[in-house]
């Protein structure tokens, strides 16, 4: 048995398709039959067009004509006779068609990079994808088509991309198994979204199988087989029967107001990334959006979306929620998601950087177009904005004052908007948490990230498997903060809820409810077993738990705790 991290639960039971990452480095030859190699080099084009077309067909007709259009633009771009011409000069005078490919294309790529225009910038990472695309054409190199494996797949790689996972159709997909990648990793939220189960950072499983093995993964705990032997392969057919069960038996919490045991009503909202994901929210029962990824609108583009398609984007989901609130999250890039066409400088420690509010502060223009678009948004129901990465009291006051300037502006334009959309602050650093108090003087609301607050607090990277053992939002500084944090919210009268995976586990439940959580913000998937799991608790026992819990000075001890007391 192999034991990684459990991402995203459920027991998948297939067959293994590797995902391999290609070494795509070549030797420079010299060569003198050129017209034999501009053959070469013309054939791996056609291919790549003739290709590169069909999949702007297929994503045409699965997801839109804007998205297809991305694509065309890549096989229109090789095409263009001033690259082709070039690449074919330099085959000319004797280099083989991979060095004049990246020859040619790290040109143009230097070239656009530099420019100011964010359309030009966003050409080199267009020419950086098709240079990698042809260069494995030259070299022979096949890449899996992830969205046509076959039914009952297990897909294994290193690490799950979030342009891996929107290639995967869920109907085909039993399991997810990666060597690197935690519980918060963006890949784990992306595969609890199409409710794949999925085991992260097992070390070095994609050496240690071949396709077409028998893989077992248990999504709640976190173990792997492969090739099991018949009892192992029974007890998990069951167990998978038994999980399919539970999940069913949550239907009866359709429709039903979120109420714990002693009647009290609290908020179970969604967390999404896209606008379409507010019909997932809606279908899944959630009461709100509590925390929308507005960057992936951003990391879904090939260009910097200007106000009007973030307005649209914005509006629908909006719209879908029908007067329900939605909470915005201004763009949160930097850390483990990064925007190519923005050109950001590598750092060191990205996640000690440049990233959200600091890198919307330093770009105002880029935030302004954004703000705007958010407020104009709030004309069409309930909406509020959220900042993350908060770490100071200056930060809230500069986004407050650019909040209110646009909302003059939109006034003196006659343009509609919400007059009363609030702001509200992030709580997911340990300066946030230790100004808490601060913060909720400045904060029409707060959300706290776990995710964050976890890495922040405990100084670990949330994706590094070989720390990941101090990576627990159960251990008693995490704990502290969150309390303190609530504590801060109810004392200024601001509502808190919270975004961070850790509103949806069940074992953190009772301890949200006795600190007094107003709002929990989850998975759309995991909306039905959050509010069976709350209607199962009463404030007072909750309280009892929670005074016992506190007391306790290690995360094992906490974990045994709320293990034992647990009513899953
Ligand atoms: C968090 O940090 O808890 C959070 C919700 O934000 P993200 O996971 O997008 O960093
Ligand atoms: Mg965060």
């Amino acid at each position: 048995m192999y034991k990684g991290i459990a991402a995203s639960r459920g027991i998948g039971i297939g067959s293994i398709c590797r995902i391999i990452e290609h070494d795509l480095s070549f030797e420079a030859k010299q060569v003198t039959d050129t017209v034999a190699e501009k053959d070469r080099f013309h054939k791996a084009i056609a291919d790549f067009v003739e290709e590169t077309n069909a999949m702007a067909e297929d994503i045409r007709k699965r997801i839109g004509p804007k998205e297809a259009e991305i694509l065309q633009g890549h096989a229109v771009m090789i095409s263009d006779p001033a690259m082709s011409g070039e690449m074919d000069k330099m085959i000319d005078s004797g280099q083989c068609a991979e060095s004049a490919l990246t020859a040619v294309c790290d040109m143009f790529i230097g070239m656009f990079s530099k420019m100011d225009d964010d359309m030009m910038r966003q050409r080199a990472s267009d020419i950086a994808d098709v240079k990698v695309s042809v260069l494995k054409k030259l070299l022979g190199i096949e890449d899996i088509d992830i969205s046509k494996v076959a039914p009952g797949t297990v897909l294994v790689c290193k690490d799950l991309t979030p342009s891996m996972t929107s290639q995967i159709v869920k109907e085909n997909v039993t399991g997810i198994i990666t060597e690197i990648g935690g519980k918060t990793s963006h890949s784990a939220i992306l595969a609890r979204a199409l409710e794949i189960p999925a085991v992260l950072s097992v070390p070095g499983i994609v050496d240690e199988v071949k396709d077409k093995d028998t893989a077992i993964l248990d999504g709640t705990e976190g173990d792997v087989y492969i090739n099991p032997d018949g009892d192992v392969l029974s007890k998990y057919m069951l167990k998978r029967e038994e999980f399919i069960r539970k999940q069913s038996e949550l239907k009866n919490f359709v429709g039903k107001e979120t109420l714990t045991a002693d009647g009290e009503k609290l908020e179970l909202f969604c967390n999404i990334g896209t606008p379409k994901d507010a019909k997932k929210a809606m279908e899944c029962d959630g009461e709100g959006i509590g925390l929308f990824r507005s960057e992936f609108l951003f990391m879904d583009n090939t260009h910097l979306p200007t106000e009007e398609e973030q307005f649209e984007a914005y509006r629908e989901a909006v719209e879908t929620m029908k007067g329900r609130t939605v909470i915005i999250r201004t763009l949160d890039i930097g850390g483990d998601k990064d925007i190519p066409y923005l050109g950001m400088k590598k750092e060191e420690n990205p996640f000690l950087g440049y990233r959200a509010v600091r890198y919307c502060l330093g770009n105002e223009d880029t935030y302004k177009t954004q703000l705007r678009a958010i407020i104009r948004a709030s004309a069409f129901g309930k909406v509020k904005i959220m900042v993350p990465l908060v770490t100071t009291v200056d930060e809230m006051r500069s986004v407050k004052a650019l909040v209110d300037s646009i909302k003059s502006d939109l006034s003196a334009e006659n343009i509609p908007y919400d007059k009363s959309v609030e702001v509200g602050c992030m709580i997911e650093t340990a300066s946030a948490s230790l100004i808490a108090d601060l913060l909720a003087k400045e904060a029409d609301f707060f959300s706290i990230g776990t995710n964050d607050l976890t890495q922040y607090t405990m100084s670990v990277d949330r994706g590094n498997p070989d720390v990941a053992y101090l990576y627990s939002t159960f251990q008693p500084s995490v704990l502290r903060s969150i309390k303190n944090i609530i504590e801060c919210g109810k004392k200024a009268g601001i509502p808190v809820g919270m975004c961070g995976e850790a509103a949806a586990d069940p074992l953190m439940i009772p301890l949200l409810m006795s600190f007094g959580l107003d709002e929990y913000s989850v998975n759309p998937v995991l909306v039905l077993t959050a509010r069976c799991i709350i209607s199962k608790w009463s404030k007072q026992e909750a309280d009892a738990l929670t005074e016992k819990v506190m007391a306790m000075s290690t995360e094992k001890e906490i974990v045994a705790a709320l293990k034992e007391a647990s009513k899953e």
